[in-house]
């Protein structure tokens, strides 16, 4: 019996083909271009990922995100699911109006029901979902970028939009893999880089408390400077088919805008991984943070004050390398501090391929994996000749 989904039922908002032709005829021609991040969520709504919600927040459920981190219902609910648009589009639609959204023109992923048209906030929005209004935070920047008025309304869609993406498995699929394991615990743990030891140190703790590991790869971000999805997933690829147990940790590709909203944002996540059917989620220090807007371990502490959900919370303190302890360690595990300590992150490790100071990313990467990933991008050169063997890969987004 798998964890129930949030809320307690699953949501699926795709349709037969007979009732998907109903919903785009009452569109008509009304239609709207979806920025890539709204695409994103048109999709989690559609196939349950953000479960209970069946489409675009209305001016009710977000005003009670915003003031109570809570839905209507009483469901506790941290980050609101926004479909901003631009005056101009609108072009007469009022509520009970249909819309189609589309990827690009004539290429609709779902049909809205428009029941709210209204105007955020945005400073009041900004203090609620991001703690601050300050113009440094790229959620905040974000925010102002885009327009104030906002379309809430229930969504409808066809299987056949659902993207096809390397792991991606929407809930419903996610579930039934797990289910079908006959196992009853399952971790989660969320990423957005390549593996350092210092994860790795999180999934071996994991890994004894639960029955498997699920490393979900936040993809759907594409900052420049980031890895590029397909070398977080070859990483881990190489790593489980080398060193992890055998059919104990999996991939899987977990599709979010970026938000930057550290806690609320991993409450987020949270509620997206339970609608998967894991049972534990590891949370980290400044999970979903940015520079240093959010306390330390303040997405562990919002596990605590929110207790809506049933999934289970790891809240694992930061690992670390120790240079006295010549290995991993926790503020728990070991006494040092100060100059004895290394910090793990993945800004080093990407800062360090770049420059090739490889010998400095000894302790954070495994030597082999260090030598797997610098091999998808230095140039091969054959021994014998200046003939180059393999174009050098992209592994970051520019
Ligand atoms: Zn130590």
């Amino acid at each position: 019996m798998l964890i129930e989904p949030y809320g307690g039922a699953l949501v699926d908002r795709c349709t037969s083909d007979k009732e998907w032709t109903r919903h785009l005829n009452a569109a008509g021609d009304r239609e709207i271009l979806l920025k890539h991040e709204d695409q994103i969520n048109v999709i989690n709504i559609v196939t349950g990922s953000y479960s209970p919600l069946t489409g675009f927040m209305t001016e009710q459920e977000y005003g009670q995100v915003v003031a109570d981190s809570k839905l209507p219902s009483g469901l506790d609910w941290t980050i609101p699911i926004l479909l901003p648009v631009l005056t101009e589009t609108l072009d007469g639609l009022t509520p009970g109006a249909s819309v189609i959204l589309s990827k690009k023109q004539g290429h609709p992923l779902a049909v809205m029901e428009v029941e709210s048209i209204f105007e955020i906030d945005r400073e009041k929005h900004n203090l609620s979902v991001f703690g601050t209004d300050s113009t440094e935070h790229p959620g905040v920047q974000d925010c102002l970028r885009k327009s104030r008025v906002c379309l809430g309304g229930q969504l409808h869609a066809h299987p056949s939009v659902v993207p096809d993406f390397r792991y991606f498995y929407p809930p419903r699929e996610l579930r039934g893999k797990l289910e079908s394991t006959g196992q009853k615990t399952f971790t989660a743990f969320s990423t957005r880089n390549i593996c350092h030891v210092g994860h790795e140190y999180l999934h071996t703790i994991a890994l004894e408390i639960t029955d498997k590991v699920g490393i979900n790869v936040i993809t759907g971000a594409q900052v420049k400077g980031n890895f590029l999805p397909d070398v977080v997933f070859d990483t881990y690829e190489y790593l489980i088919d080398r060193y992890y147990p055998v059919d104990k940790v999996f991939l899987n590709n977990l599709r979010l805008p970026p938000i930057y909203a550290g806690p609320k944002e991993a409450f987020l996540q949270a509620i997206m991984l339970q609608n998967s059917g894991y049972t534990h989620f590891i949370v980290g220090r400044d999970h979903a943070g940015i520079g240093s807007f959010y306390p330390r371990y303040g997405a562990q502490q919002i596990f605590k004050e929110l207790d809506s959900l049933s999934i289970e919370i790891l809240p694992i303190s930061e690992p670390r390398y120790c240079k006295v302890c010549g290995k991993i360690t926790t503020e728990n595990s070991c006494r040092h501090t100060g100059a004895d300590i290394a910090a793990l992150n993945g800004r080093d490790v990407r800062r360090f391929l770049l420059e090739k100071r490889y010998a400095e990313l000894k302790n954070i990467l495994r030597e082999d994996l260090q030598k797997f990933l610098t091999g998808l991008f230095e140039e091969q050169v054959a021994d014998d000749s200046e003939l180059k063997l393999k174009e050098p890969r992209r592994i970051f987004y520019d």
